[in-house]
């Protein structure tokens, strides 16, 4: 075995390391106090400091032994520190979809293919399909994760905010994503992470149907202070075996907001822009189409306005190409600005020339001056 062999290789007499590193580490994992703020990373590595202390010569391999062993301690693989998030097919071809509800203004659910991300209604029923290859085995189940889609948040366990947490008086009423539907729906939180998932069995499909359907819904809105506030997430769907061993896994991005429609062809229509780039420029004219006009109309204090106040720093390398960012920058910001006053139903007192490439040329000019 592998582990023997590590073991084998220390200069000092196995038996006393082994009894010196049972001690350290198996009552302390689970008896040191964590708070979300601190993963669990930093136990592990605290425990591996003690241990260098007192060994010379240690052995660089027991770094890979000590993050195996805390997985085979019982702990469920699928909610490690930082959950996994790429997506797994695994032999039972393991697949989600979901049902096409495009973006019309009254929809409380839609899934953009484009952005792998799901728009919902706080609270309000998504429908996701669930599709494999060949029968899992008996008692899978599929589990729901929800994580922070940043480097910076992923540390952070994903909760409901204070206020929903407090107006509910249901057991799971921390927990940011609800299985609907189901009486075999088992709410967890991990002992170690904290962090929360929720379960239900796999239920292979009905007589003529391909697929099984789960309901998820989130309790929260994306932009909840005191949770999620504002932070995208992700949402990891894993069918794993009664043991807990992952078969497949999926990921889709989710946002929880008062108009799924709208955002989602927002943001759709942002990505669209950036793909084709400079294409882009020639086309800024038919942007204002109907449709994108009645989008605007819709005066709500939607979070999609706030975010797009934020202000963003980006650096660029070569000065050429930063003019080309600058007048692209400019140009949006005077169409935003004559957008406005066109909604107002105020006439400008200066003419904004509609040809937006002239305003672009006389702010390129004021600048390399
Ligand atoms: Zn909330």
């Amino acid at each position: 075995m592998k582990e023997e062999d590590q073991f084998e290789s220390l200069p000092l007499s196995q038996d006393s390391f082994r009894e010196l590193w049972e001690s350290v580490q198996t009552p302390s994992i689970s008896s040191i106090p964590t708070s979300d703020q601190a993963p669990q990373q930093w136990v592990a590595e605290g425990n591996l400091y003690l241990l260098e202390q007192e060994l010379n010569g240690f052995d660089e391999g027991l770094f890979e032994l000590a993050s195996e062993s805390v997985a085979k301690d019982g702990f469920n693989p699928s909610t490690s520190t930082v959950p996994v998030t790429t997506d797994y097919p695994g032999d039972y071809g393991f697949k989600l979809r979901f049902q096409q509800s495009g973006t019309a203004k009254s929809v409380t659910s839609t899934f953009s293919e484009l952005l792998n991300k799901l728009y919902c209604q706080l609270a309000k029923t998504s429908p996701i399909e669930i599709l494999v290859t060949k029968e899992p085995p008996q008692g899978a189940f599929v589990r729901a994760t929800a994580v922070y889609k940043k480097t910076e948040h992923v540390g952070e366990v994903v909760r409901r905010c204070p206020h929903h947490q407090n107006e509910d008086s249901t057991e799971h009423r921390s927990h940011l994503i609800r299985v609907e539907g189901s009486q075999l729906a088992h709410y967890f939180e991990d002992l170690v992470t904290k962090r929360q998932s929720v379960t239900v069995p796999y239920e292979a499909p009905q007589l003529g149907s391909e697929m099984t359907t789960i309901l998820l819904s989130f309790m929260c809105n994306s932009s909840c202070m005191g949770g999620m506030n504002r932070r995208p997430i992700l949402t990891i769907l894993t069918l794993e075996t009664p043991e807990g061993l992952v078969l497949g896994r999926r990921c889709f991005e989710v946002r929880v907001c008062a108009c799924p429609g709208r955002d989602r062809k927002t943001e759709e229509e942002n990505k669209n822009k950036t793909q084709n780039g400079t294409k882009q420029t020639k086309k800024r004219k038919s942007i204002p189409a109907p449709e994108a006009a009645s989008v605007k109309k819709s005066k709500s204090a939607s979070s999609t306005e706030e975010e797009e106040k934020e202000v963003f720093l980006l650096p660029v390398r070569g000065r050429e190409r930063y003019e080309m960012l600058k007048k692209l920058n400019d140009g949006l910001e005077l169409l935003e600005k004559d957008g406005r006053k066109n909604k107002a139903s105020v006439k400008p007192e200066v003419a904004v020339p509609t040809n937006g490439k002239r305003l672009l040329q006389r702010g390129e000019r004021s600048d390399s001056d």
